[in-house]
């Protein structure tokens, strides 16, 4: 399909960061980033991007290619994916989940301009304490891994971003305070969950609770201009189904099958895609909705 493989860093351990750029059928097409694995254990996040790849090549997502560059970098946590089988799966998530200097790569990502960090204690919201599974690091964009994926967004300009985790069942868009997005984000996770033929995901997000955290989308959307949303693939009660008491935490985050939720999730990373590519960037969203306000 004429993809090439572009080495954009390099890990804490020294491993390449790796992503494959699929160019579209046009000159000049925008460019849109598959992500997946920046926690070590979502290994099945890893098999659903590399089923992206896989279908661009005459498959389901082939039509994608009229319309756009489509890059997929299967895992941002090399150190992280390695570790997890070094330990056969079978560790404390903060040992896997975290890169090779303990940090949580998606609570490392600088917060929106102006922004404070205010975690209220909130579970998951990112830990100031080393060894935490939710460790921020040192600062903003401190981590090998987190730096080479921003550099490379920066240089490339991509329109949206879906970012792979697993295993909860939902699409969690970036966190927006204001209405035009907020709807445009209800409208990209519909999309989303309409083109899922086994199990929609359902969106999770609300404009007044949550917070920002340092996580990759928030800085996608308000720092990067990019649509940008988390997909937890897996479900919570499918993984609960698998193993009432999973066998390993390994075992909690991926499906034993990986194939069903490959074949429910392309569809929907597709249509998620395509209907970002249709709307205007963020901030010319939010540039309408204040002139419209004014009367400018
Ligand atoms: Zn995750």
């Amino acid at each position: 399909m004429g993809g090439e493989c572009i080495e954009y860093g390099r890990s804490v351990a020294g491993m390449p960061l790796l992503a494959v750029r699929v160019p579209a059928r046009r000159r000049g097409a925008p460019k849109v980033l598959c992500c997946a694995n920046i926690h070590g254990p979502e290994l099945v996040a890893t098999e659903v991007a590399l089923g992206l790849l896989a279908a661009l090549d005459g498959g389901v997502a082939a039509p994608l290619r009229e319309t756009a560059e489509v890059w997929i970098a299967p895992s941002l946590n090399p150190d992280g994916h390695r570790r997890t089988f070094e330990l056969g799966g079978d560790a404390a998530l903060s040992r896997m989940r975290t890169n090779d200097r303990g940090v949580d790569l998606n609570r490392n990502y600088p917060l929106p301009g102006g922004r404070a960090r205010r975690t209220y204690g909130l579970p998951g919201a990112g830990s100031t304490r080393p060894g935490e599974a939710t460790y921020i690091g040192e600062s903003p964009l401190s981590e090998p891994e987190t730096a080479a994926i921003d550099r490379l967004a920066r240089e490339q300009g991509f329109v949206a971003s879906a970012n792979l985790h697993s295993f909860m069942g939902t699409v969690i868009p970036a966190r927006v305070t204001d209405r035009g997005c907020y709807r445009h984000y209800q409208r990209l996770c519909r999309a989303l969950s309409a083109a899922q033929p086994m199990c929609r995901y359902r969106r999770v997000a609300n404009r007044i609770v949550d917070v920002f955290t340092g996580e990759q989308e928030d800085h996608q959307h308000h720092n990067l201009d990019c649509w940008a949303a988390c997909i937890e693939t897996f479900s919570v009660l499918a993984s609960f189904r698998q193993h009432i008491r999973a066998p390993t935490t390994f075992w909690r985050f991926n499906p034993r099958v990986p194939a069903p939720w490959v074949e429910n999730d392309v569809p929907g990373l597709v249509a998620f895609f395509r209907a970002s590519l249709a709307l205007p960037r963020p901030t010319e969203v939010a540039a309408l909705l204040t002139s419209s306000r004014t009367g400018l």
